[in-house]
């Protein structure tokens, strides 16, 4: 469609973006302060992940079946707040897989447009896509079409993360004491690693044990931060339908469960972030939607092979990935596509529309539009 995509066309999408942000915007405001940030750990699976004969630990999410939490999770919040979470989740999910398809289009579509014009809105999320996965200048073809792989594959999760959450076909369950891994005292003695299982269930995934706890994030962890403590470990099963995947939550996490991202969709909290100029990590960071968008695409039995990795963390990192990464023709490869963490602040932070963060903070999208910057201007 050349620029092509009618404006018509993008105002009816820009309607249903709208849209799904009040579907999920509540008003229940939460107080927000300066904590620090946790890393958040993967292990591989290297066994495969069996059936498991004892369900009586867990309870089912009541509008996410598929999605159980373990006792040790009603302890700290009721069934309700968990499924309200989850909910919550999907809103961003969903937001995101829409506003994924729109930068892929916009790409696509000005593919052979050296100089598009586009809408404050699609400026932003091109904006901040080629910030976590790779800029361009649209006369230069070659870049465009290495940064249009990639928006392939980044579409691809958007839109398994969305799918298995809406459509209710991932399947998770949830640990919120890690104390429930222990060794498992049937692995042989000739096999050098100890193995984690799950307390008291006839079988689990087996892990080699990395660390002191499951909790504690190894010291020679390629991200970095080894010997921290995680706000969250993901333990991921194969790829077969059914096959849950595991996230346990770590002592310390509670924290980002206090605030939501879309309460900076209610005016008050907009004006207050366009004012201050917050930066997107402050803004995402206590947000159990920023921590389960990073932890659900470590689970392969949900995303299979666009399973997300820990290459590294936090914006600045993610930001210089991108830069570094920028020259590599082959998406399947890139790193910034492969890193958990650039997933979860594409999702996060282009759920927040009030918010051009070419810069990292939050600039309001329309005088943001008005004074291109960085590459695509050249
Ligand atoms: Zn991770």
């Amino acid at each position: 469609m050349g620029f092509g995509r009618p404006a018509g066309a993008f105002r009816t999408l820009l309607g249903q973006l709208i849209l799904l942000t009040q579907i999920v915007l509540i008003a229940q405001a939460h107080p927000y302060g300066n904590h620090p940030t946790f890393p958040v750990g993967v292990e591989e699976n290297l066994h495969p992940v069996v059936a498991r004969a004892s369900e009586a630990q867990f309870t089912a999410l009541p509008s996410s079946g598929r999605i159980r939490v373990h006792t040790s999770c009603l302890r700290h919040f009721d069934l309700n707040q968990w499924d309200s979470t989850i909910n919550q989740l999907k809103g961003v999910a969903n937001y995101g897989k829409v506003a994924t398809q729109m930068t892929l289009d916009m790409i696509n579509d000005n593919m052979k447009n050296d100089n598009p014009t586009l809408h404050p809105q699609q400026r932003r999320m091109i904006d901040l896509f080629m910030v976590l996965y790779g800029s361009f200048r649209w006369d230069d073809v070659a870049a465009k079409m290495r940064v249009r792989d990639r928006a392939v594959r980044v579409n691809r999760m958007a839109a398994l993360f969305a799918n298995g959450l809406i459509q209710n076909t991932a399947n998770w369950n949830f640990f919120c004491d890690e104390s429930e891994w222990v060794l498992d005292p049937n692995v042989p003695p000739e096999i050098p690693t100890k193995f984690w299982w799950i307390k008291d269930l006839p079988a689990g995934p087996r892990m080699p044990k990395l660390s002191d706890s499951l909790c504690t994030i190894p010291d020679d962890y390629k991200a970095g931060y080894g010997g921290v403590q995680a706000e969250a470990v993901t333990l991921t099963a194969e790829h077969i339908q059914g096959n849950p995947n595991w996230i346990t939550f770590c002592d310390g996490v509670w924290e980002v469960f206090q605030f939501q991202t879309h309460i900076w969709h209610l005016p008050d909290k907009k004006a207050e972030a366009l004012r201050n100029a917050y930066f997107l990590a402050d803004m995402i960071n206590n947000t159990p939607e920023r921590l389960l968008a990073h932890e659900f695409t470590h689970g392969k039995g949900q995303f299979g092979e666009y399973l997300g990795r820990d290459e590294v963390y936090g914006w600045v990192e993610i930001v210089e990935l991108a830069k570094k990464d920028n020259a590599q023709t082959d998406a399947t490869q890139s790193k910034p596509v492969i890193n958990a963490d650039t997933f979860t602040y594409w999702i996060n932070g282009v759920f927040l529309e009030m918010c051009n963060f070419r810069s990292g903070r939050c600039e309001d999208p329309d005088q943001a539009a008005q004074t291109p910057q960085n590459s695509d201007s050249s």
